[in-house]
């Protein structure tokens, strides 16, 4: 176990963090949360970035220094096409108050919009001192908003985003088809790919 390549989330959203553990449980790699690397509660990192990419790009730098381990962070958020593609890289800044808030005021937002085309997309950062520079992955996955919340499983906007091909929300649809075709997922797989390349071959 002692021998296992340690890869560090750099993040604090438990949504992200079930989802991501479970994706990468079958790499032999040893992965540890902030807080198993000493990592301060208080030690945050400000997302000043204009894009997933530098974002994510940001957290994985700055986390990276602060523990010496090898580290991905993850920057996601939902973009949709009648808001010119807002909320994007402020999803988690959207509105004040709970995942809830944030959807009642999406939903407000497309009051009478029948175009309700959305995406999520994920940016991956690994930083790691081995390695000349920082690797970038990116998933992303095509769908429309519900009318209203829907379902229990998930995070975030999950209970509002229909995935093409389907006519249940994620947070309908659950863990096992959202780690299948989602944009953390997908972003993952090719992370998995990467490292199973770089570090185990
Ligand atoms: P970040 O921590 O700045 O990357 O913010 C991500 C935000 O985007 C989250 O707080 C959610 O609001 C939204 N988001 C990202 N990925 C997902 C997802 O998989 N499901 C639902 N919401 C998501």
């Amino acid at each position: 176990m002692t021998d296992r390549k340690v890869l560090v989330l750099a993040s604090r959203n438990n949504g992200k963090l079930r989802e991501i553990q479970k994706l990468l449980a079958d790499l032999p790699i040893q992965v540890k949360l902030l807080q198993d690397v000493g990592v301060s509660e208080s030690f945050d990192v400000d997302e000043t970035g204009s894009t997933f990419i530098e974002n994510a790009t940001l957290k994985a730098t700055l986390f990276s220094q602060q523990c010496g381990h090898p580290t991905l962070a993850d920057d996601s958020g939902l973009s949709v096409l009648a808001l010119q593609g807002a909320p994007g890289v402020f999803s988690k800044r959207y509105g004040p108050g709970t995942d809830h808030d944030r959807n009642q005021k999406l939903l407000a937002a497309l009051d009478g919009q029948t175009d309700r085309r959305a995406s999520f997309h994920c940016a991956l950062c690994l930083v790691d001192p081995a390695l000349p520079a920082p690797v970038i992955f990116e998933g992303e996955v095509s769908g429309v908003i519900a009318d209203a919340e829907r379902g229990d499983a998930g995070f975030g906007y999950d209970p509002l985003f229909i995935p093409d091909g389907y006519t249940q929300t994620f947070a309908e649809l659950g863990a096992e088809v959202k780690n299948k075709i989602g944009h953390r997922a997908r972003a993952l797989e090719k992370f998995k790919e990467f490292a199973r390349l770089r570090y185990f071959d």
